[in-house]
């Protein structure tokens, strides 16, 4: 097993006051944490990636992007490129998180193409999956994540790495958080819907996101088959996300036993 991944996804929030005061709390507050400085990835908006990077590499935490274009360079107005997020510090990027597939008609096609474009730039891809209310609802969980992960995973070679988060779309932002065992559940399809396309991709990290917070982190950081949790609300508070990472830094003082 490999050490959790803690992904924050501070999507389209904060002024810089706000975002400076956030990771001065953030890193007083796990400085004394053992192993809290493995694997923690801040998301900001594109334009406060400048003043995070500046921030996180005396701690040796991570840069990501929460999106990135389908296309490599060009007339786009609006759009930036997976090579720019490199430059600039990116290691990791979001796609196909269900906010750009829900407001932006993302498709698994489109999502396909952005992945593409994070790994020809050498970032690592976290390709968000999850079924809506009504698809689970209807049975139809396991369908939807077999589809969603197939259509939209781009080709992988073997030098290329790539993360993939179990996002149920009902539980992002709402404070409902899916069951132990549908994580559970889920979590095993995927990684057997991972090694079945590619025996290689049984290393493939898979995060849970969905309300993930300070009082439940350390039960879902505890299951074998998550490999770290993605986080949006709790990400913007201190204390929470303090808590969040405290849990993940718990499990992987254990791994690496
Ligand atoms: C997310 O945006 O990926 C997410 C999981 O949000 P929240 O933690 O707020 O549900």
């Amino acid at each position: 097993m490999t050490s959790k991944l803690t992904i924050a996804n501070w999507k389209m929030n904060g002024n810089l006051e706000q975002i400076r005061n956030l990771l001065s709390q953030l890193f007083q507050d796990t400085a004394q944490i053992a192993h809290s400085r493995e694997k923690v990835v801040i998301c900001p908006p594109y334009c406060y990636q400048s003043f995070v990077i500046g921030r996180l590499a005396e701690f040796g935490w991570q840069l990501g992007g929460q999106d990135c274009s389908r296309y490599t360079s060009g007339a786009y107005t609006g759009e930036i490129s997976a090579e720019m997020l490199k430059v600039i510090g990116c290691r990791y990027v979001l796609v196909g998180h269900s906010e750009r597939r829900q407001h932006h008609h993302e498709s698994n096609a489109l999502v396909r193409q952005k992945m593409q474009q994070a790994l020809k730039a050498g970032l690592t891809p976290v390709l968000c999956i999850g079924e809506t209310l009504q698809e689970r609802e209807a049975g139809l969980t396991l369908k939807i994540i077999e589809n969603q992960l197939y259509e939209s995973m781009a080709e992988v070679n073997t030098e290329q790495e790539f993360v993939v988060a179990y996002e149920p779309v009902w539980a992002i932002g709402t404070g409902r958080v899916a069951g132990i065992q549908d994580i559970t559940q889920v979590h095993q399809h995927i990684k057997s819907l991972l090694v079945q396309s590619n025996p290689l991709f049984e290393s493939i990290p898979v995060l849970y996101g969905g309300s993930v917070n300070g009082q439940n982190a350390r039960e879902i950081l505890s299951l074998g088959e998550v490999d770290g949790v993605l986080v949006g609300g709790a990400s913007l508070k201190a204390d929470e996300f303090t808590t969040i990472i405290a849990a993940a830094a718990q499990t992987n003082e254990k791994i690496n036993l």
